[in-house]
């Protein structure tokens, strides 16, 4: 027998629709790259949104095709998003930040047809375009004053929409159609597409509003600083009109002081991002000695949360630190580092310690830890295996069938994380299987050895990279930039570093680094690293 309930499609308009209608006077902020900040809300984006669907059908898109968007966070980018979405179209967040090669390589495979970019990308996408004939048309995210000189044929988003109706119907059509599609940063390989639903953004967008996920409410004024083009956003462009919280885009601009300004001015209570972000702005206020009076939450997730992050924001600061761990192919979160009633009854000490865990599984996830060979390892906090992963919001495949069968034969996708699994039910990352440092068989988690090394005072950012080794095969060193004007010797980091991991985990060298290269969406970017320490040889 089936239920007698009604049966809505689950569709993203549906987050837009809510706000718009329920919250209509809620702000939205954007500010752009000049500094210049705009304020609208959401009634107003709602009906630039619809003007898109309206320019998109007038330029002959349909259900299924490919709109991409190249820009910074933004109301106009906001709008592009939605109005894409939401007519049936599928939206594709492109990153400026790659390599133009990489860039080209992913429109053509999308098969993009009209790109939204923002005015000072205009250069590379004078690059692109020759290298991208699919791209049939190019608009640009800003009125008609601030459009880029270009040898190239493109419209201002406003004049674009100007003599649309605010009035095109959206939604009406199956949960399961494609709503956006965004690359995996290809740090092995072609990047690969990851092709999310209305239904799987939907479905990941109430998951993420849970109290122990990001907890956001109607009273939050919510800083997006995670860019627009990186995994989902982390579904915030969905989760806080969901709710009808301020939103506030931050555009290009994310030094210390920038987003301090911000929190500032428009009395930011949430933010999300990764955590080079984060230490830039713990930088800029002990150095400035500024506070910041509304901040309450964060959530950090990309790469591991260093334990000293977690003290000095809620020590200093007063703001509660909670690490998110996911992926572009899981939309993207999946874990949250916030206590269990049982951790939440421990000492400080031992609270913290699991913070810096990446967590527990929302719900109606699954997990699986196994061996090289697939067998199942125990939970029991200290046996590393591979992560594998299972779900509603968890990719079946790849967009074009890249990388083929890419789940096993219990449906669960490889993360290509190792991690261990406490009895508490915390899931921690040892690393990503391509970092691992294997020495004498065993594996040496980097991230472990980083976040210690990470917090000491002189240090900027630090990274451990495997070098080859006759006896262990492999043997870790530590890679330090020091902040500005700070002095350390190896001895000091090493000193450091005694009594907090194993002997055996202990680094054979500290090397000093003028800049830890950072890849595209702000993680240290350990396969450049690696290819600059490819001549170094162990002392
Ligand atoms: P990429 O980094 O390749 O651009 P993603 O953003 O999808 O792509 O990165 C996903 C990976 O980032 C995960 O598989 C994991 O290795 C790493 N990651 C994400 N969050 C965390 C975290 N909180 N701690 C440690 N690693 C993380």
């Amino acid at each position: 027998m089936l239920g007698l309930m009604q049966s809505g499609q689950l569709t993203v308009d549906t987050f837009l629709d809510h706000a718009a209608t329920w919250q209509p006077n809620r702000e939205v902020i954007s500010r752009d790259a000049a500094g210049h900040v705009t304020r609208s809300n959401y009634a107003d984006i709602r009906d630039m949104a619809k003007q898109v669907s309206a320019a998109l059908a007038r330029a002959g898109i349909k259900q299924g095709d490919r709109v991409a968007t190249m820009g910074w966070n933004s109301h106009r980018h906001l709008a592009a998003w939605y109005g894409a979405t939401n007519m049936g179209a599928v939206l594709h967040t492109l990153n400026p930040r790659l390599f133009l090669e990489q860039i080209a390589y992913i429109a053509n495979h999308a098969g993009d047809r009209i790109l939204l970019a923002d005015p000072n990308c205009a250069e590379i996408v004078a690059q692109l375009l020759p290298q991208a004939p699919g791209i049939e048309r190019v608009i640009f995210l800003c009125d008609a004053a601030s459009m880029p000189q270009t040898d190239y044929a493109a419209t201002a988003f406003d004049d674009w929409i100007a003599g649309e109706p605010a009035e095109y119907a959206w939604g009406g059509f199956d949960e399961n159609l494609a709503c956006g599609l965004c690359y995996t940063s290809g740090t092995t390989g072609n990047p690969k597409g990851v092709l999310y639903s209305h239904r799987s953004n939907y479905l990941h967008t109430m998951l993420t509003l849970q109290a122990d996920a990001l907890a956001l409410s109607a009273r939050d004024t919510v800083l997006l600083v995670v860019p627009m083009y990186h995994a989902n956003a982390w579904g915030v462009v969905y989760s806080a009109p969901a709710v009808g919280a301020k939103l506030v885009l931050p555009g290009p601009r994310m030094d210390g002081e920038s987003i301090c300004d911000l929190i500032e001015a428009e009395g930011v209570t949430y933010s999300a991002a990764v955590p080079t972000v984060w230490q830039g702005l713990l930088q800029y206020l002990r150095s400035s000695g500024r506070k910041m009076d509304t901040l309450q939450r964060v959530t950090i997730g990309g790469s591991a949360v260093p334990e000293m992050l977690v003290r000095a924001f809620r020590d200093e600061y007063g703001v509660e630190v909670t690490q998110g761990w996911g992926m572009t192919e899981t939309s993207p979160l999946a874990t949250l580092s916030t206590p269990s009633a049982e951790v939440a009854a421990l000492d400080d000490d031992a609270q913290v310690a699991h913070k810096i865990k990446q967590g527990r599984l929302m719900c109606g996830l699954k997990f699986k830890l196994t061996d090289d060979a697939g067998a199942p390892l125990p939970h029991d906090g200290e046996t590393f295996g591979h992560l594998k992963i299972k779900g509603p919001t968890i990719v079946s495949s790849y967009f074009g069938g890249d990388g083929g069968e890419i789940l096993d034969e219990d449906g669960y996708f490889d993360t290509g994380d190792v991690a261990t699994i406490d009895q508490r039910g915390y899931m921690q990352i040892t690393d990503r299987a391509k970092d691992v440092v294997k020495s004498g068989g065993e594996w040496i988690s980097s991230i472990e050895i980083e976040n210690i090394a990470t917090g000491h005072p002189s240090v900027a950012l630090a990274a451990v990279i495997g070098v080859a080794h006759p006896k262990w095969d492999e043997r870790p060193i530590l890679l330090c930039q020091l902040k500005a004007g700070e002095v350390a010797s190896g001895d000091d980091l090493l000193a450091f570093l005694e009594g907090r991991i194993a002997k055996w985990w202990m680094p054979d060298d500290v090397v000093f680094v003028e800049e830890i290269p950072l890849g595209a969406t702000g993680k240290i970017d350990k396969k450049l690293l690696r290819q600059r320490m490819a001549d170094y040889t162990l002392p």
